[in-house]
């Protein structure tokens, strides 16, 4: 952010967290998105992965979930991101715990606190991946190797869950 939103001026940062304008004091804050993802478990205790489409981390396993939208609850945003995603509804979604991550996209650090849920999908589920995932992976947990899982707050949340499980 180089320039005023508002008049153009240029702008100073103040304590890393917003956008001072020089000239009309306009402030643009660098508010924490918000996202989430789902840890889903079949009756085997596998884990259900889902392989990334596009950048970031395209190629790496994931979870599935997304960005929630203006309006939307974390409940309605995890539900939805998997029926786009997977073409299923999760059973049983509950709450986890919450992770804070770091999103490069288009040469920008985005900061956002990820939710992230529990629930429960029968192995037999039809799965139809689509939008920004090419594929899925149930995986045992010890096959899951987080070296393998593309982003920062997934591999966060599937540690602490593999801690606690
Ligand atoms: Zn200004």
């Amino acid at each position: 952010m180089q320039r005023c939103a508002r008049c153009g001026a240029d702008v100073r940062v103040e304590h890393g967290r917003a956008c001072r304008c020089n000239v009309c004091d306009f402030i643009l804050f660098f508010n924490v998105g918000a996202a989430t993802a789902a840890i889903v478990e079949d009756e085997s205790a596998r884990l259900l992965f889902t392989i990334r489409a596009k950048e970031p981390a395209a190629g790496y396993l994931d979870l599935p979930g997304g960005f929630i939208e203006p309006d939307e609850t974390a409940e309605e945003a995890i539900a939805r991101e998997i029926k786009e995603e997977l073409n299923v509804s999760v059973e049983n979604l509950r709450f986890f715990c919450t992770v804070p991550n770091r999103y490069l996209f288009c040469g920008v650090i985005y900061h956002t606190l990820d939710v992230i849920f529990l629930g429960f999908l029968a192995r037999e589920a039809d799965l139809q991946p689509a939008d920004d995932v090419t594929g899925f992976e149930w995986l045992k947990k010890e096959e899951i190797d987080l070296d393998r899982v593309g982003l920062d707050a997934a591999r966060l949340a599937l540690r602490k869950y593999l801690d606690t499980a």
